[in-house]
């Protein structure tokens, strides 16, 4: 006997949901978060400026119809704080708390005796028949690891630690290091309280507008009224977001075509502002190049000094590495009061008691924040002890790299699941729309082992190999492997250079995890209590 039926390790989004499912289901389950409140990246996240990027109205839960209809979100793009009370709402609402151990971190977890032991920080042991991973792909925080920090007199912070509440910047020289969406959401709202920024940026990214409004009580409505058909399109699309799919190649329309298309999309903003006008910018250089020019002629456009505006413009192929969605941000660069260092002329070399010194110059700050990301996809999962099948580690089966199956299970970790994990389209997409298609999936697994009275599954080692595959040849005949991004490890010194996402799309990803279940969970193998192992059937 174990003492629950599932462990769910995390409570965003992923770990809330999978809750709820597994009660649906009739399982007992328990939820260890390390927070001390539920909400995942939205309980970590509370940086100025932070919000999503996708539209609140696609960026939430569609399991329940009740919750949709009682939920009003109050921007196009809500912020930090209402995400955050729409989770709290949620955990309060299916009455989850009750099983969730907040200030919990677990540090490790074993497979033995055909079930999973998991150790908590506070030297607890639980067990468990199923595991599932809902730590996030966005949660492991990469450190500052700049020579001489520890001498800065000043304050520092990493901005997925802000602290709850807040940070008085007024009449106070602050640093920016890092450029990315977190950067770029920040910066804007720093620079209107702080009395100097100095913004460090590596690399610049390419951002489109968000054009942010308060969403009309009305609009909302309908939005409501018609969501089946709003969530089964983002459901059916490649990013998981109910827009229609270009039908054109840039290279097949004129210039003049190109640039309406691409103004429209500016207009309209968000984060597939360009993306989405045509066919081939993700799988041609050619045709990429052209929003690049786009995007770069904007920012000179909206920047006064044109050497700043030369240091802002991007030279990588829009849309392969995270692209931002901001408010105001190459605006930002016209105050006064902010100034931009291009570390890639002039490297940080190191942090000092007064600031942060470059080859040319020493910039004195008071506050340094730090807005360099994760170490994403497979950070907060390898942080875990994670111990299979005859001991074996999670962190050596994935020494050069990860491997799943569908990106939801590992051969060797049998009755474990993780929720978006690396080989699923997840980041690439509104998460929330992966994330339910993800524990939708392991529900019903969970479901037809208890059916058929089986004991574990795991995935296949002859399916994952063909899955690893599928999933490199994808992103291959795209653009994306070209770009230094997060999604290939390219941020964490040391890890292994490996494309983590699955970059054909949420519908087609769908499709897949679906046909498998529907064979029988083909590729898998099935063991029964006496340890006889089947396997699922190949089609
Ligand atoms: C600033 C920011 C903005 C974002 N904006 C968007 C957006 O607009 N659209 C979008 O689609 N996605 C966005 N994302 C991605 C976002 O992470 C997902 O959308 C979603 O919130 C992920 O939910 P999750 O539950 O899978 O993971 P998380 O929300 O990251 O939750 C995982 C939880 O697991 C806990 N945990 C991890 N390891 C352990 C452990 N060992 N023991 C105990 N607990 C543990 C963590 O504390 C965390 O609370 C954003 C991410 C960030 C960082």
């Amino acid at each position: 006997m174990t003492d629950v039926d599932a462990i769910v390790v995390g409570a965003g989004f992923s770990g809330l949901y999978t809750l709820h499912r597994l009660r649906e289901l009739g399982l007992s389950a328990v939820v260890l978060e390390r927070g001390s409140g539920v909400g995942g990246t939205w309980y970590w996240n509370r940086y100025p400026g932070a919000r999503c990027d996708i539209e609140s109205i696609d960026y939430c839960y569609s399991f329940s119809r009740e919750l949709l209809e009682e939920w009003e979100w109050t921007e196009r793009y809500a912020t930090q704080p209402e995400i955050l009370r729409y989770l709290e709402h949620v955990a309060d609402r299916f009455d989850l708390r009750r099983d969730i151990r907040l200030g919990t971190t677990v540090t490790a977890a074993t497979w033995e005796h055909e079930h999973w032991a998991v150790e908590t920080d506070a030297g607890d042991t639980l067990t468990a028949q199923h595991l599932v991973l809902a730590v996030g792909n966005l949660t492991a925080v990469k450190r500052p690891d700049f020579a001489g920090l520890e001498e800065f007199e000043g304050d520092w912070y990493h901005t997925a630690r802000w602290p709850g509440e807040g940070v008085d910047l007024r009449g106070r020289r602050v640093a920016v290091i890092g450029t990315g969406s977190t950067g770029i959401q920040a910066i804007p709202r720093i620079a209107a309280q702080a009395e100097h920024l100095v913004v460090f940026q590596r690399t610049p990214n390419y951002s489109m507008p968000a054009v942010n409004r308060p969403l009309d009580p009305a609009e909302l409505r309908d939005a409501v009224a018609g969501y089946d058909e709003r969530r089964r399109r983002a459901r059916e699309s490649d990013a998981g977001v109910p827009i229609a799919p270009p039908e054109r190649a840039a290279l097949d329309a004129t210039p003049d075509e190109r640039r309406a298309a691409y103004e429209t999309g500016w207009r309209r903003g968000g984060i597939n502002a360009l993306s989405n006008a045509f066919t081939d910018l993700f799988t041609d250089a050619e045709a990429n190049r052209t929003a690049q020019e786009f995007a770069r002629s904007r920012i000179r456009e909206v920047v006064r000094d044109p050497v700043v505006a030369e240091a802002l413009c991007p030279s990588h192929t829009i849309g392969t590495k995270r692209t931002c969605v901001d408010i105001g941000y190459f605006e930002t660069y016209n105050r006064e009061n902010v100034e931009l260092v291009d570390v890639r002329r002039s490297p940080i070399e190191a942090i000092t008691a007064r600031g942060v010194a470059t080859a040319d110059a020493e910039h004195p700050v008071d506050v340094i924040v730090f807005a360099i990301g994760f170490d994403a996809m497979t950070g907060a999962l390898l942080e875990i002890d994670i111990r299979g099948r005859d001991g074996l580690a999670l962190r050596d089966a994935w020494e050069a790299g990860p491997r799943t199956l569908l990106g939801v299970a590992t051969a060797g970790f049998p009755n474990m699941f993780i929720v978006t994990g690396p080989g699923s389209p997840s980041v690439l997409s509104n998460m929330v729309v992966s994330i339910e298609q993800h524990v939708d999936w392991i529900a019903d697994c969970i479901a037809h082992l208890r059916e058929r009275g089986v004991a574990w599954i795991e995935a296949g080692e002859d399916a994952q190999d063909a899955w690893v595959e599928h999933v490199a040849a994808l992103a291959d005949a795209t653009l994306y492997p070209e770009a230094t991004s997060w999604y290939l490890g390219a941020n964490i010194p040391g890890k292994p250079r490996v494309f983590m996402p699955y970059v054909a799309g949420c519908g087609a990803y769908r499709r897949e995890c679906d046909e498998v279940a529907a064979r029988g969970y083909e590729g898998f193998v099935l063991g029964t209590r006496e340890a006889q192992a089947t396997t699922g059937r190949r089609a």
